[in-house]
Formats: structure tokens, sequence, C-alpha cells
């Protein structure tokens, strides 16, 4: 067994973890930092605020889940 190797892997998953988490992070910050319609595109109800602060969302909760349910 050769411990280059191990420790050349070790590094790998290292940095994949990193990368990881760094996307992760940036996710979040999108989500977070993200603009949010205030009324819903689809139906024009007003977004409640709380949906709008917690993730970056354009449509209402039925409308979101409706678009999702039928993979648009
Ligand atoms: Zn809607």
């Amino acid at each position: 067994m050769s411990t280059a190797l191990a420790g050349g892997t070790d590094a790998i998953a290292e940095r994949m973890e990193k990368m990881t988490e760094l996307f992760v992070t940036e996710t979040r910050k999108s989500i977070y930092t993200g603009e949010s319609a205030i009324h819903c595109e689809e139906c024009g109800e007003p977004i409640p605020e709380a949906r709008r602060k917690a993730i970056a969302c354009r449509y209402c909760l039925a409308c979101q889940s409706q678009l999702e349910l039928t993979g648009k």
C-alpha cells in the first residue's frame, strides 16, 4: 500500500468537501439575498412575507407546488 497515494486521496476528498461547503454556502447566500416576487407570477396572489424572506420565490406556495408537480 502506498502512503503517498493514500495521502493524495485524502487531499482530493478534503478539496471536494471544501468545494461542496463553498457551493452550499453560495447556494444559501443566493437563496437569502435573491429577490422574491411580491406577487405570484402565476396567479397574482400576494406571497406571504415569511415565504419571501425564507427563500427567493416567484410563486405562491400553491403555484410552486403545482409547478413542481407538473415538472415545469
Ligand atoms: Zn400563485
